[in-house]
């Protein structure tokens, strides 16, 4: 006899997603499929793996992502290296600019699916996770930053998310955030000794990412760091005022946290996070901002653009803290089958049903026989649905199939006829 064979689990930080919980995932993607066309966002689908090259030039090559939380590979047969896609925004700029998308203007588009970073996993903070982002390219104006962050504030309002906050910054242009970075490390170097490892080694690399730090110890230190808000020229600050403009005219709310910089280094003028005291330290469930030199890093004529990503895990796990109720459960008849002669006539019934548009499961057998009627009905139980189809013989020689209320409290019953399924079907349909 063979060996049992040993068990293969999921690779750390990725998760399954099984029902009933993935349902709340189809209800997430279908209000952001119906929110998006709403604003005139089309979908785009960008591959999983990318070239390494795409995201060390886009991202910046001293970032957390590029540092240390790529999942980077060479391909065994040419030896190209890849790399699993840890956002989305550089995969739409490639794309953008592969397929000569601006040349008759801007585009407005979002995606969703999963991203890969590896990072320590734990609550809010996995390996394989999921995003949902919107990205305009091609425009300039304030009014499509505006736009963007009002989607996403709608975006909470549909699925019913409380207790969220957004937070405002602008980084500027290059010219000014050059000043800045040399005030940044003057600062930083009169404080040498307050710097861990990984800021000292960025010290003069990219001191604007030790404004990102996640570390307790040097938070103070930051706080009182030169703020790129004070580096801002005229027209820098026209284009903040612009945007604040904006949201305060549509009732959004918002704080400025000069020390909000993002970990990307593709970032200019407007940035900003949508943030939940919530869940712990994994609290930023969404963040975007403006990245006008992208495009023409990444190879394209240079063009504006703006965009948000969030993550999908994240506002799930707010929706439940906050004690949402889980999608309804859709199911609304059952079949019960007591014998394999009836399976013909039960199955060209439950076709007609479902074409009509009723959920309908139908019980299947051992392979030896249906099953007796009472374990039958206690699956029909169990599934949820709100009827019983039973297909019994003495139904059936009338060409007919009862139907039995399961959640009413009434049992009561009623008799259809095959012939003409389209006259009753509606009556099974408990969602409206
Ligand atoms: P954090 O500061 O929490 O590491 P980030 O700045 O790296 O977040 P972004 O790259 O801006 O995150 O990604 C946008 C959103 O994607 C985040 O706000 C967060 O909701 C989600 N996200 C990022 N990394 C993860 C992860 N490892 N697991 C789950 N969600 C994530
Ligand atoms: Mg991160």
């Amino acid at each position: 006899m063979a060996a049992k064979a040993e068990k293969l689990t999921a690779v750390k930080g990725m998760n399954d997603i099984l029902p009933p919980d993935s349902a709340r995932w189809e209800w997430l993607e279908a209000q952001v499929r119906a929110l998006m066309a709403r604003y005139a966002y089309s979908n785009i689908r960008t591959p999983i793996v990318e070239p390494t090259p795409l995201f060390i030039r886009g991202l910046g090559e001293v970032t957390d992502i590029v540092e240390k939380e790529m999942y980077s590979f060479e391909d065994r047969l040419n030896g190209e290296h890849l790399t699993l896609r840890p956002e989305c925004t550089a995969g739409v700029v490639r794309a953008v600019v592969e397929h000569s998308m601006l040349y008759d203007g801007g585009k407005r588009l979002y995606y969703m699916g999963p991203m890969f970073r590896h990072e320590r996993p734990q609550r809010g903070r996995y390996r394989q996770f999921h995003q949902v982002g919107a990205e305009a390219l091609g425009f300039a104006g304030a009014e499509i930053d505006a736009e963007l962050i009002l989607l996403a504030d709608a975006l909470w309002k549909t699925l019913g998310l409380s207790d969220v906050r957004l937070e405002l910054n602008s980084l500027g242009q290059p010219e000014e955030r050059k000043q800045h970075r040399a005030a940044l490390i003057a600062y930083f170097e009169q404080h040498v000794d307050q710097l861990d490892e990984e800021a000292r080694r960025r010290l003069h690399l990219n001191p604007l990412r030790i404004l990102d730090t996640k570390n307790p110890a040097m938070q103070a230190l930051v706080e009182a760091a030169p703020k790129l808000l004070d580096f801002l020229g005229e027209a820098s600050l026209a284009h903040f005022n612009q945007v604040r403009a904006m949201l305060d005219a549509n009732g959004v709310a918002y704080s400025i946290n000069p020390r909000l910089v993002r970990g990307m280094d593709y970032y200019n003028l407007t940035v900003f996070e949508f943030i939940t005291t919530r869940l712990g330290s994994q609290g930023t469930i969404c963040g975007g901002g403006r990245y006008d030199y992208l495009i023409e890093q990444i190879g394209g004529k240079p063009a504006p653009a703006v965009g948000w990503a969030l993550g999908v895990e994240r506002v799930l796990e707010l929706l439940k803290e906050q004690g949402t109720a889980n999608p309804a459960p859709a199911l609304d008849a059952y079949a019960i089958i007591p014998d394999v002669t009836a399976l013909p006539a039960a199955m060209a019934c439950l076709q007609a049903l479902r074409a009509m548009g009723v959920h309908v499961q139908m019980h299947a057998g051992t392979g030896e026989g249906m099953g007796s009627m009472k374990s039958q009905f206690k699956r029909a139980d169990a599934s949820g649905a709100c009827y019983a189809l039973i297909f019994g013989a003495d139904e059936l020689a009338q060409n007919q199939v009862t139907v039995k209320a399961l959640r009413d409290g009434s049992g009561a019953q009623s008799t259809y006829s095959l012939a003409n399924v389209a006259d009753w079907a509606s009556h099974l349909q408990s969602r409206s």
